[in-house]
């Protein structure tokens, strides 16, 4: 399409279109004509498919039909929509100058045209392709060698809200830092997106990833160009950055720039992200734990929702972006505790604030739009309402004594501008249109000149409504009307058998003028009607012309603020966000968690917050608390618990509810307990449920072995691990000998915290060797043959899996069932002339394991083997090898 050749053959407007094709090849091209956007060719293609509209063809193309399809341009926020969620990027090619223009410069010349943005996941402001609680972050990733450990950095903007976020990073921490901030669009120069060492990094956003020319990632004019975009001579004001960071801000402001193209958003100054200070949570585990969405992708039924009170899209907002952060402070995280224990005591307050808060519109949005001149009066109504909520919100606090973050977001709520909003609401109208061409958004009295050119518009239509009576007079015609429609504008219309009176009366004759005939009627005009109707047609004119300077005006003032809107916006989603909380801790009776820097971990009485409010719900009887108690009982290494006991007893809960406590109580909030005491958890890692990556050709097995090499490499002694039936996948021995070694290799090496619930009852005899490990089990009743599932966690082994029952409950034929007693009974019997106590003393592996620490004379080749790795040097490929290797051994 893009050849010369094919831009001689084509028609001066197919030429213009293939011209601004031609620059943006990667992206759907929106071709402005009258009233629609079309799309050709291939473009149009993919279209008709994504959106279900019709594909037509338009003209010949070197000998073959165009195919075409168009959307109305009113309608089209909503079909950007769909393809930016199916993963298409548009550019947006507008008119740009007015068709009668183009028509002055001869027949055949096409009206010109110019892509006026590019539309991408990463960069939306439109409040219809915007999910109001949700950031939309575009990141930039880029790579700078000879940076030592952290050589990539990475830089996330919201341009919808104005944040800007930098971190830098290594390579075994990227994946969760990217994936911490979930960005709609990720950014890289394509010389690093065809590094395959990234690729399963890259694998994860699928779509989202955008390869860039990698001269926005130069990092030797990085500074620069920063420097140039927020308009300062030098950066140091901003901070320390790495050269990392700094290509990747760079490359990220660049992308703006591009799809924005004239205009600027209101981005804040850069701001160093404590990625570092944040518990690390791998992109495995954070989708196991279903923080912000369930394994299906749907927002009901995570962590998320069930904790959000907020009532505010900001609040929800910091909500998520805290939740997927837990901070590791612990003073920081007493800090936010402290607020939400501030509005838990001042009931009352916390009600009247969180009832004023639910007036507050999406401030920082609407100043998003109004920097890119996208905004409406609307916009200027949600900053002036804003303001003023604002202002009664920092009234109403200030009555009480509060803790230190609460003062902070006052101080910015009271920093906020009051003469900017006494602008705003002394020129704004009550009712705002959704356009400012539409007009009528300055009320009366605002501005003399407006009201003047108002009167005269409205004086001259009721001089028109008293000339209807008058000419009707003097006609002596009573059914004469005054009428007003788009083509014509005003006329008078009688009806046919009446039309004589007004060309043939004496005083009539030549004052009215033959308009237009139809059916039943005759439409005349006069001199004086044409007159009155021009005057009203300048009057509001200018009335509009007034309109749009005063418009632009209030536009200035309001992003000459920018900061500190922002910056009130944000005090306002702290408030929103802790009195959430308070409500929640009240509602769900919450307890407040102590976090510090020990290795503590003792929860007592505690509940999953998501499985509780679900129970609940469903009517399903109530949610049975659970201690956790993996505090150090000497030295300042903390327990690892493992955990049997059948199916459907509730080991998944019981691992997922601590973590998530944990998760929580970092975040800031109150946590479902009793009582929880937490030394601060740097990195959590999981591996529960089993999921086929087939996409990527890995089998069950081999994605559990992936996550078990990452947690054995990674975690260390402020960690907490949560491991749900390692070895499942496998042959009994083979996954038996792997749950084996790996509980192990967690006591000894990682020293971690950690639950591990497990089938291999066998491993309860580990607890013999291992100081730190401690039997627990989910207790069940057996009733006349049934089970009975207590939920309730208990010192000590399950003594049975109560597979069969399980198996029978889930409606197992019973002759299966009963077969299956059958055979069991025979292999229990067989297993009691040859117990598997016998096969494991039979076994070197596990015979050394029981004698720790001394070594064996003779060391084994799988010890040998095993001396010689450095589990933090590995990568988990090379771990999972490694497992292989040693298996072989076996
Ligand atoms: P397991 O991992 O042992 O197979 P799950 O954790 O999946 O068991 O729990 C099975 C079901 O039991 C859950 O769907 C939940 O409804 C219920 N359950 C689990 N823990 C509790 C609890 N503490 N109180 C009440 N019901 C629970």
């Amino acid at each position: 399409l893009i050849s010369e050749e094919s831009k001689a053959a084509a028609t001066p407007m197919m030429e213009q279109y293939i011209e601004i094709k031609a620059a943006n090849p990667d992206l759907m091209l929106f071709y402005r004509m009258g009233d629609f956007y079309e799309l050709f060719f291939d473009d149009a293609v993919d279209a008709a498919r994504a959106l279900s509209i019709t594909l037509t063809k338009r003209g010949q193309h070197l000998g073959r039909d165009i195919p075409m399809c168009g959307v109305p341009v009113h309608a089209a926020d909503d079909y950007l929509q769909k393809l930016i969620g199916l993963g298409f990027r548009v550019a947006v090619c507008e008119q740009t100058e007015d068709p009668a223009e183009a028509k002055k410069r001869g027949a055949k010349s096409v009206v010109r045209r110019d892509v006026t943005r590019l539309v991408t996941a990463g960069t939306l402001t439109e409040e219809k392709l915007l999910a109001p609680g949700e950031s939309n972050f575009l990141m930039a990733l880029s790579r700078v060698r000879g940076e030592g450990d952290n050589a990539f950095g990475l830089a996330w903007i919201d341009i919808s809200t104005g944040i800007f976020r930098l971190s830098a990073t290594s390579e075994d921490r990227l994946a969760a830092d990217i994936m911490r901030v979930e960005p709609r669009e990720l950014i890289v120069a394509d010389t690093l997106f065809s590094d395959e060492k990234l690729r399963p990094v890259f694998d994860l956003l699928g779509r989202a990833v955008s390869p860039q020319p990698a001269v926005l990632f130069d990092s030797a004019t990085a500074r620069d160009r920063l420097a140039r975009f927020f308009s300062v001579a030098t950066l140091d004001g901003f901070g320390q950055f790495s050269r990392a960071e700094m290509s990747a801000a760079a490359a990220a402001v660049a992308y703006v720039e591009k799809t924005q193209i004239n205009e600027r958003p209101p981005l804040g100054i850069p701001e160093q992200d404590g990625g570092a200070r944040t518990m690390f949570i791998d992109p495995a585990t954070r989708a196991n734990l279903e923080l912000t969405r369930t394994m299906s992708g749907g927002r009901d039924g995570s962590l998320l929702k069930a904790v959000d009170r907020t009532v505010t899209s900001g609040g929800a907002r910091l909500l998520g972006e805290r939740l997927m952060s837990p901070l590791t402070a612990p003073d920081k995280i007493a800090q936010r505790l402290d607020s939400v224990a501030f509005f838990l005591g001042e009931a009352a307050l916390c009600e009247d604030l969180r009832s004023r808060l639910k007036q507050v519109p999406d401030m920082p949005r609407a100043l998003s739009r109004l920097a890119l001149d996208r905004g409406g009066p609307r916009d200027l109504g949600a900053i002036c309402q804003g303001l003023s909520v604002a202002r009664e919100v920092a009234g109403a606090l200030s009555v009480a004594e509060v803790p230190e973050e609460i003062a902070n977001a006052l101080a910015k709520l009271t920093a906020l501008p009051q003469t900017l909003e006494t602008q705003l609401s002394s020129t704004l109208a009550e009712e705002l249109p959704l356009l400012k061409r539409d007009g009528g958004f300055v009320r009366e009295g605002a501005d003399r000149a407006l009201d003047e050119a108002r009167s005269l518009r409205d004086t001259s239509r009721r001089v028109i409504a008293g000339l209807q009576a008058q000419y009707a007079e003097e006609t002596g015609v009573r059914g004469l009307k005054i009428k007003h429609n788009n083509v014509l504008g005003y006329f008078i219309e009688v009806t046919s058998l009446n039309a004589r009176a007004l060309t043939e009366g004496d005083d009539a004759k030549g004052k009215f003028i033959h308009r237009q005939t139809m059916a039943n009627a005759m439409r005349f005009t006069t001199s004086e009607l044409a007159d009155l109707e021009s005057r009203i047609a300048n009057a509001a004119g200018e009335a509009l012309a007034i309109e749009l300077e005063t418009f632009e005006k209030l536009r200035d003032a309001v992003v000459s603020e920018a900061e500190a809107i922002k910056a009130g916006a944000l005090a306002l989603a702290v408030l929103d966000v802790s009195a959430g909380f308070a409500v929640l801790a009240e509602a769900e009776a919450y307890c407040r968690p102590v976090v510090d820097e020990t290795t503590a971990f003792g929860i007592v009485g505690g509940r999953h917050p998501v499985v509780e409010q679900a129970l609940r719900q469903q009517s399903g009887g109530p949610f049975v608390a659970n201690d956790c108690d993996l505090s150090p009982t000497e030295g300042d290494k903390g327990s690892l618990w493992l955990l049997t006991g059948p199916n459907m007893g509730g080991k998944s809960t019981f691992l997922r509810q601590n973590a998530l406590i944990a998760i929580l109580a970092q975040t800031g909030a109150f946590v479902p307990a009793e009582s929880a005491h937490i030394g601060v958890v740097d990195r959590l890692f999981s591996r529960v449920g089993a999921s086929d990556d087939l996409a990527r050709g890995r089998s069950t097995f081999m994605v559990e072995m992936v996550e078990t090499a990452a947690i054995l490499n990674q975690a260390g002694p402020r960690s907490l691990v949560i491991l749900d039936e390692i070895g499942r996948g496998t042959a009994t021995f083979d996954g038996l000998s792997i749950a084996w070694a790996a509980v192990e290799h967690l006591h000894n090496s990682n020293g971690c915290r950690g639950l591990f619930a497990t089938h291999f009852h066998e491993l309860t005899i580990l607890s013999e060797k291992l100081p730190r490990l401690v039997n627990a089990t989910m207790r069940v009743k057996e009733w006349k043959g049934e089970v009975v599932f207590l939920h309730e966690v208990g010192p000590g082994a399950a003594d049975r899996s109560y597979g069969i029952q399980v198996a029978r409950l889930a409606g197992l034929p019973s002759s299966v069932v009963k077969r299956a007693k059958n055979v069991l009974a025979r292999l229990e019997d067989a297993d009691r002339k040859n117990p598997a106590a016998s096969l494991i003393d039979d076994l070197p592996l596990f015979q050394v394991s029981m004698r720790t620490p001394e070594p064996e004379p003779q060391a084994s080749a799988v010890e040998q083997m095993l001396e010689g790795m450095k589990p933090d040097d590995m990568t988990p490929r090379e771990a999972l090898d490694a497992l292989y290797a040693l298996k072989k051994q076996l």
